[in-house]
């Protein structure tokens, strides 16, 4: 009897045997569909065997063959097994998440592709749309007058403008495929002759075709990278091979798809992420395995694109803590994306203006290549100054110092514009009582609630809960509640009132979680509408707004003091980026940070527009510290409602660690427990176990066994999971 080993996207570890019914073929790799506790499930062919271990009677049979669904290839098959033994996540959970929404029943529920304008229609779409337009008058004119209009574009207003009858018709022509984003940027200028680095950046890249060949391409804000990864793109792609490009976020830079459109005309280039509706990632993921897709455009998850003559791999802002999923298996988009490399034997580029000190070690031990581009593509665009504003010696009115203030009201005056950077949202991040000292807390978490003053509502931004804004404290009825620190509403507001004319925008997750709302300002912002943006990182990642010539940078001190050992890495990163926005186009840029540290190294590193100098100070605290990248870290985390529960499972693992060290003499450091940094979240009490090592073979080869362990501790009630290098302390 022919059986078939199955990989199935559930918690346990180990496969499942079926036996295949005559007349069904399959090989490994071939998607199926079999039942699994009386549910449908969808699953990947991982072997094909004559016996089962399994008494045959017990056995049940594949049901059937995923249709239109060619088997995965052999070199994903192995990516899956590499990343499920180094995350040490069951296979079959590993597959799941290379494969878009298969199962009717059991596909993740994503919400739809945002409409957000402005949309133009795709070639498909010219071709499709006519004929099936026949019987809806108002559709067929809207379609004829969209064709007709200056390059068939239609922009974010008259989007809106739309009934909703319409729009609910243009969401079903958006996930067909018929109309697609277009560029929200006026056409770009043409592109600059490559400067000299730039292209022997490229040069580099394209004589590494063939091989496997880590680079880092390392460049300030401005400085043109794009360009280097659309030559070595273009070159790849005339020579027949196939080019995956991975980007943290598509939604917020739909004009990073324009460009690689732009610059690989007549070339197939699909997008996967998240946010597309499932028969359009189904459709894109179908064209990357067919190979019809000469680019696959997408987000960490595209990592695991299948690609039969994959012949470059490029990820752009490589540092960005968004490569690192939080949940399910925890994997590293950017590690995924190097592994793969280097088991089909291409090159693969990691560009950013800050990299990871991961990635800077690499290049400085001379793993990978260290391409450098140290000026910026258009010659007059300067870097920003950078001014302090000390927080202890001048009060900020409303959060605002007065040289921030100063200076916003100049850029009025010239009619540049300004961006406040704080990563806040909400009016305030907690309400106090000013007689007895209470403060607003999360009855569920371990964490302030946040005042939302225009919902009039307090809000806990861990696990959703909402309470209305108490009118008294209801400790001691005072009604002399404050709030306390400012957030992007309550900035907002607070420069309404001083600049009553100015035209100010705030870009957030709650001012754009509307559709279509984020593309709306970006609109604005460009034509000119938009005075001062207060907004969150969203602003920091990836646009080019050309007036502007003032970053004003708030709550930097959160994260210089934060336990997280990475909070200051990515503080910094974020900070060079938003002053990098500042003064792109010839107009020169200011940066003011407001901080009670202005000594802090990161600060003059910033003045001096030197990355590398704040990285190297950086690097020599983690040295000191024996953290990442020198040494390798796993944690893991576990929680139940009872934090008796915890304690006990994490004393227990703990336990467990420490006598596989022993036995193994392994050269690993497992920590005792300790809570979370958010010790409670949704009714949960959270607790973890470090465990460290110098050594990645070693740290690897604990884990396997402690996975296994851990497996068997009593656990009542613990939720537990493993992260390997994590993203931080959690
Ligand atoms: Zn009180
Ligand atoms: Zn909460």
């Amino acid at each position: 009897m022919a059986i078939a080993r199955i990989a199935l996207p559930v918690a346990v570890y180990g496969e499942f045997d079926y036996w295949v019914p005559s007349g069904l073929s399959l090989v490994e790799g071939s998607l199926v569909r079999v039942r699994l506790a009386h549910r449908a499930r969808v699953g990947v062919v991982v072997g094909l065997a004559d016996v089962s271990e399994i008494e045959t009677s017990r056995l049940q049979p594949v049901t059937e063959v995923v249709a239109g669904f060619a088997p995965l290839p052999a070199d994903l098959l192995a990516v899956a097994r590499f990343v499920a033994g180094y995350y040490h996540e069951p296979l079959g959970q590993v597959l799941a998440q290379m494969l878009p929404p298969l199962d009717r029943e059991a596909g993740p529920r994503r919400h739809a592709t945002p409409l957000a304008g402005p949309l133009t229609l795709t070639a498909e779409g010219l071709a499709e749309l006519p004929q099936r337009l026949a019987r809806s008058p108002r559709l067929a004119a809207l379609f004829a007058s969209w064709r007709a209009a200056e390059d068939s574009v239609i922009a974010e207003h008259e989007l809106r403008a739309l009934p909703s009858h319409v729009r609910a018709a243009l969401r079903g022509w958006l996930a067909a495929g018929w109309i697609e984003p277009a560029p929200d940027v006026p056409p770009a200028p043409a592109p600059h002759e490559p400067n000299p680095e730039q292209a022997q950046a490229a040069a580099a890249i394209v004589a590494a075709q063939g091989r496997f060949a880590p680079f880092l391409l390392q460049g300030v804000t401005g400085s043109g990278k794009t360009a280097v990864y659309l030559a070595a793109a273009a070159a790849a792609v005339a020579g027949g091979a196939q080019v995956l490009l991975l980007v943290p976020e598509i939604n917020l830079t739909p004009q990073f798809e324009r460009r690689v459109k732009d610059a690989l005309p007549g070339r197939s280039v699909v997008t996967l992420h998240s946010g597309l509706a499932a028969g359009l990632r189904r459709r894109h993921w179908q064209a990357a395995a067919m190979g019809a897709a000469d680019v696959v455009l997408g987000t960490r998850l595209a990592a695991f694109a299948p690609l039969p003559r994959l012949g470059l791999v490029v990820v752009d802002e490589e540092h960005d803590p968004s490569y690192k999923q939080q949940d399910l298996v925890r994997y590293h988009g950017r590690d995924v994306a190097v592994w793969r490399a280097r088991l089909r034997g291409v090159p693969v580029v990691l560009g950013t203006a800050t990299p990871a000190l991961e990635t800077l070690l690499h290049a400085q031990q001379r793993r990978y290549d260290w391409l450098v581009l140290s000026r910026r593509a258009v010659p007059e665009a300067r870097s920003p100054q950078v001014v302090l504003a000390d927080d202890r010696t001048a009060p900020a009115n409303e959060g605002l110092a007065d040289a921030l203030v100063a200076a916003i009201g100049q850029r009025l005056t010239r009619g540049e514009q300004s961006l406040v950077f704080v990563n806040r949202r909400g009016f305030a991040p907690s309400l106090l009582c000013s007689s007895c000292g209470w403060q607003a807390g999360c009855p569920q978490c371990s964490a302030r609630l946040v005042v939302h003053r225009d919902a009039g509502e307090l809000r806990c931004h861990h696990c959703g809960h909402r309470a209305r804004l108490p009118r008294s404290c209801p400790d001691c009825g005072n009604v002399d509640l404050f709030p306390l620190g400012h957030g992007t509403q309550r900035l907002e507001a607070a420069l309404a009132a001083r600049f009553p004319t100015a035209r100010i925008a705030r870009v957030d997750r709650d001012s754009t979680r509307r559709e279509g709302a984020f593309a709306a300002i970006r609109e604005q912002v460009h034509a000119g509408e938009i005075d001062v943006m207060v907004g969150t990182q969203m602003l920091a990642k990836g646009h080019d707004f050309p007036r502007l010539t003032l970053v004003g940078v708030l709550g930097a001190d959160n994260a210089l003091a934060s336990a997280d050992f990475r909070a200051t890495e990515r503080f910094g990163a974020l900070l060079f980026q938003v002053a990098g926005r500042a003064g792109r186009a010839g107009l020169p840029g200011e940066v003011i940070v407001q901080t009670r540290y202005p000594d802090h190294p990161l600060f003059a590193a910033l003045a001096r527009n030197d990355y590398d100098g704040f990285a190297a100070a950086l690097m020599e605290e983690r040295r000191a510290a024996g953290l990442p990248p020198f040494a390798r870290l796993a944690l893991l985390g576990a929680e139940a409602p009872e934090r008796a529960a915890v304690e006990r499972f994490l004393a227990a693992a703990q336990q467990r660690g420490l006598a596989i060290v022993r036995e193994q003499e392994l050269d690993v450091e497992v920590f005792p427990p300790v809570p979370s940094a958010l010790a409670r979240r949704a009714g949960q009490e959270r607790g973890q176990v470090l465990a460290r090592s110098a050594s990645r073979g070693a740290l690897q080869r604990f884990l396997a066994r402690w996975r296994e362990d851990l497996d068997a501790l009593p656990a009542r009630g613990v939720r537990f999971a493993l992260d390997v290098d994590p993203a931080g302390f959690s």
